[in-house]
Order: structure tokens, then C-alpha cells, then sequence
């Protein structure tokens, strides 16, 4: 009997986890995951679109930096620069 139910068991459940592997990989590719980049001052996760890419350095090293960071990088210039920002 235990050996009658391994006969039937095994080779359902291989059937079941190729069946599962496989369902998952044209899942995988039906549904294409939007590429992930990390921030290069903040280091949070950002979909590529919402991202800068800028060649930085003697190499040519390209770094990732968002829309946040850039701003205030952006403000931190104009505050050391003595640039009101209300006045504009
Ligand atoms: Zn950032």
C-alpha cells in the first residue's frame, strides 16, 4: 500500500512542480518588470524613467540620480550661491 501510494505521489507532485515552474516563467514574461535603478545620492529604488543618467568621473562611471536629489542639489547651489529662491 505505502509503496503503491509513492508510485502515484512522486511523480504527481514532479508533474505539478514542472507545471508550476513553467507557469511562472511565461508569467514572468508576460508581465515585463520595470527595470529598477537605484539613486546614486539617496539610494532608493526608482523606475529608470523617473531617473537622470549622468557620466560622472574619469572612467565614464554612469550613476542614477532622481528628481528629489537633483532639486536639492539644485537649491543647495543657489542657497551657497546667496540666490533667494522666493524671488524667482
Ligand atoms: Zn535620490
Amino acid at each position: 500500500m505505502f509503496f503503491v501510494f509513492f508510485i502515484f505521489i512522486i511523480p504527481l507532485s514532479v508533474l505539478l512542480i514542472v507545471l508550476y515552474a513553467s507557469r511562472q516563467k511565461t508569467d514572468d514574461e508576460e508581465i515585463p518588470t520595470e527595470r529598477l535603478e537605484v539613486c546614486a545620492i539617496c539610494h532608493n529604488d526608482f523606475p529608470i524613467k523617473q531617473l537622470i543618467e549622468k557620466e560622472v568621473g574619469l572612467y565614464g562611471r554612469v550613476y542614477c540620480f532622481c528628481g528629489d536629489c537633483v532639486d536639492e542639489l539644485y537649491n543647495d547651489f543657489n542657497r551657497q550661491m546667496g540666490i533667494n529662491q522666493e524671488s524667482n
